[in-house]
């Protein structure tokens, strides 16, 4: 099942006299429930891929549907209202609010939320139901990080967004996360989408995009992955 379908996505960038053309016609399918990764120099347009699938930004041109709806046919408020109820975002730097605890940064997000977890079993989920009451500057990197995972996925989102979701981590701490996210794409079905130069998560992934300026220039298919699902 097709969670995303995109036809002839252009984005091009206009600043002064100079145009950047960040996607030059992008086709694309992603799977409900698959781990896809999305890899390639900087520049080639991975994040503004990323920012349109997730309706913080709108292609120049083209279509991207989901589930069976034109996210580029919504209006503002339309498209508001599909990124709140279905897409989760994970950063690179973990975006807590320093003065709440790991459980008062998770529940800004369920109080808002149609059908959410409640927040401890959010964060029992990351693994830190024992870290509930303590403040960001309390936990370590990895940490904060989880309990951005957890906030991300309290409100139950069809989809996962990672940009360099453990790029500020060492790699132990990283591989912590990734479990952290491995367990949500097993245990809810989330679809998760990373861009990541971490060689753990492209292996762990079923698909990965290859990008160069500004296209998908390969796809590479996990075996392994799609035999086990
Ligand atoms: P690159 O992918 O080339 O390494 P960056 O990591 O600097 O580029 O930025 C990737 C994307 O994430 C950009 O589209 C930027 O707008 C967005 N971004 C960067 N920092 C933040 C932030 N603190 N909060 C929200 N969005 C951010
Ligand atoms: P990547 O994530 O692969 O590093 P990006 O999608 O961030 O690539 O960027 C693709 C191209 O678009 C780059 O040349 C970048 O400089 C340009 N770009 C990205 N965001 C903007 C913006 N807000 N304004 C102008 N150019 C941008």
């Amino acid at each position: 099942r097709a969670a995303f379908t995109g036809k002839s996505l252009r984005k091009t960038y206009v600043t002064g006299e100079t145009e950047v053309h960040a996607l030059r016609g992008v086709d694309l399918e992603i799977n409900a429930g698959e781990i896809l990764v999305l890899l390639g120099p900087s520049g080639s347009g991975k994040s503004t891929l990323l920012n349109i699938i997730g309706g913080l930004d709108r292609p120049t041109s083209g279509e991207l549907w989901y589930d069976g709806k034109e996210l580029t046919a919504l209006d503002e408020a339309d498209l508001t209202r599909f990124r709140r109820a279905n897409i989760g975002f994970i950063f690179q730097f973990y975006n807590l609010i320093p003065s709440l605890t790991a459980e008062e940064n998770v529940r800004l997000v369920t109080d808002i939320s149609d059908r959410p977890m409640n927040p401890a079993e959010a964060l029992e989920l990351v693994g830190l139901q024992d870290r509930r009451h303590h403040f960001p500057a309390q936990l370590s990197g990895g940490e904060q990080q989880r309990v951005a995972v957890a906030r991300a996925i309290a409100k139950r989102p069809g989809v996962l967004l990672c940009d360099e979701p453990t790029g500020a981590l060492d790699s132990t701490t990283g591989v912590r996360v990734l479990e952290t996210l491995a367990n949500a794409n097993r245990e809810l079905g989330t679809t998760l989408i990373l861009i990541t130069h971490n060689a753990g998560i492209a292996a762990m992934a079923d698909r990965v995009f290859n990008f160069l300026d500004g296209q998908i220039a390969s796809i590479e298919v996990n075996q392994n992955r799609v035999a086990a699902s």
